[in-house]
Parts: C-alpha cells; structure tokens; sequence
C-alpha cells in the first residue's frame, strides 16, 4: 500500500485499499497477530503499519467492496478528544479574538462521536459547521518535544466540529465544551491516513460545502499552532494516550462569522474535504 488508510467497519478495524474501492479486515489480514479492535489497533500502530506494508496486490484485489455509508468512526473510544479554538489567522479576525498565545484547548465529549457519514440532529436555530485536520495518536506520553511530536501521531483524518452557537455564547465568557457536545456533533473520517506517507502534511488544502456552496477554503498552513506545537503544549500538562483525538481548529467562513449569518437548516448537507484524506458527508436533519 501506498499510503496506510485504517477505518472502522461494523465495530471492526479495516484497511482500505489505494482504490478507495474495497477493505480488507485487519485481524485477517494479520493471520490474526493483530486485534479486531481499532483502539487495540491505534496502540499497536507500528504492527499495524508493518501487516499493511506486506499487502500484496493481490490482497488487495481479494477486498470486499466498500460501501462508504458503512464507515464507522476509526476511532470508536478515545479515551481524551482535545480540540483547539482560534488556531487560524483569518478565523481569529472573522470572530474578533485577538490571536492567543498559547493553545485555546477544549474538548468535545465521547459521547458526541458520529460516523463519517453520519446524520446530524439540529437543535435550536444556531448550530454552524467547522471544518478541521483531525490528528490521532499512536504513543501517547508526557513532555513530548516539538521534534519528537509527529513520531507520536497515527495519521490524519477530517473532522467537523459541529457547534451549537446558542449554547456556547449563552453566557459571558463563552463556554465551549458543551455547545460542541450534542449528539452526533463530533464525525471524524472517513478513516485515518498514516502520518508517515503524507509528504505535505504540514499543509493541506481544506475545504467545506454547505448544500454544494463553498463555505471555507484554506490551506492548513495558515495555523497559527501547528500540530507538532499544540503535542508538545499538551503534554506538558496532560498525560496523552493511544487514540486520542486532537481537532486543530477551523478557518475563517464560519456561518456565525459571515453576514448575514449563514447557520445549518434542516437539509442541509455538509461536506468537508481534505486533500489526501478524503470527505465527510454529514447530513443535517
Ligand atoms: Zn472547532
């Protein structure tokens, strides 16, 4: 395989072939050395990596056909899910923050994972979509470095960050873990790419559809904590472990930053691309 592409399929940890055509379930294709559990599998990367590397095409042409609607989460049980608010230059301006100096970290709760293309359940008028690189560990750790940071990572995968505006800016100061936290608010997917065979990693063209209209468009370049930078800054507060998830922040293009406000209506489909990583596509209901 070219690149390692690891998901979920029926609570089972899959490789999907480069044709993006067909999947392989891990556990056979291991001879059985390797669980059926992808968050056993997320903390046994290297081995994961290894079984994938001696896929032969002919493996590959014995794969199952892939149904995307199928797709669980690849990462079914996270044992933390950080996520980080104001990380883009443009974005900072569209929601009048001054650009922070350290990390802005909170977190969606376990509880609001959603599959790739799953539904998302609208509550109030205010609920807005937030496109973002999704980083998932392999080594968790304390005092990771800077240099040391991508070593520790899985791969990459897009996430939503859906967003109940009402609820986050229902007080002074804002509170955000909650208003991030509803049902089906947390897709991530379609499934994870190994960190190692993403060439240009550190920058990847991302893009956001709302009912076909582009919504936001950036190049992840335009981060103002880069992924290695916000390992480090975690860690050394927060012990990290194998298959947490980190949300790095959303671009400018927001429905709340724009005028008039453009927020999610029953209907709406959501879809978020990133280059090399695929498409989530989320409908509203
Ligand atoms: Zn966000």
């Amino acid at each position: 395989m070219v690149s390692i592409r690891f998901g979920s399929i029926g609570g089972r940890a899959v490789f999907i072939t480069n044709s993006l055509t067909k999947f392989l379930d891990v556990e056979r294709a291991s001879g059985g050395s390797l669980p059926s559990d992808p968050m056993q599998c997320l903390s046994r990367w290297a081995e994961v990596c290894k079984v994938a590397s001696k896929l032969t095409e002919h493996d590959e042409s014995s794969g199952v056909a892939l149904d995307m609607s199928k797709l669980d989460c690849p990462v079914p049980r996270p044992r933390q899910i950080f996520a980080i608010g104001i990380n883009y230059k443009a974005h900072a301006a569209e929601m009048k923050n001054a650009l922070p100096k350290e990390p802005l970290v909170f977190t969606k709760f376990q509880s609001s994972l959603n599959s790739p293309n799953g539904a998302i359940k609208l509550v109030g008028e205010k609920c807005d979509y937030e496109a973002e690189l999704v980083a998932v560990m392999a080594k968790g750790g304390r005092d990771i470095a800077i240099a040391d940071a991508w070593s520790h990572v899985a791969g990459l995968c897009v996430g939503q960050d859906v967003s109940d505006r009402a609820l986050q800016y229902a007080n002074t100061p804002p509170q955000f873990s909650l208003g991030k936290s509803r049902a089906g608010f947390t897709p991530i997917g379609p499934w994870i790419t190994d960190a190692a065979s993403l060439a240009s990693r550190g920058n990847l063209e991302m893009t956001c559809r709302v009912s076909g209209e582009i919504m936001q468009h950036t190049q992840t370049d335009d981060m103002i904590f880069e992924i290695p930078d916000i390992i480090s800054y975690l860690s050394s507060i927060c012990e990290l472990f194998a298959g947490d998830v980190i949300y790095t922040g959303t671009p400018s293009g927001v429905g709340a930053g724009r005028t008039p406000p453009r927020f999610l209506r029953a209907g709406d489909v959501i879809e978020t691309t990133i280059q090399d990583l695929g498409t989530l596509v989320n409908t509203c209901i």
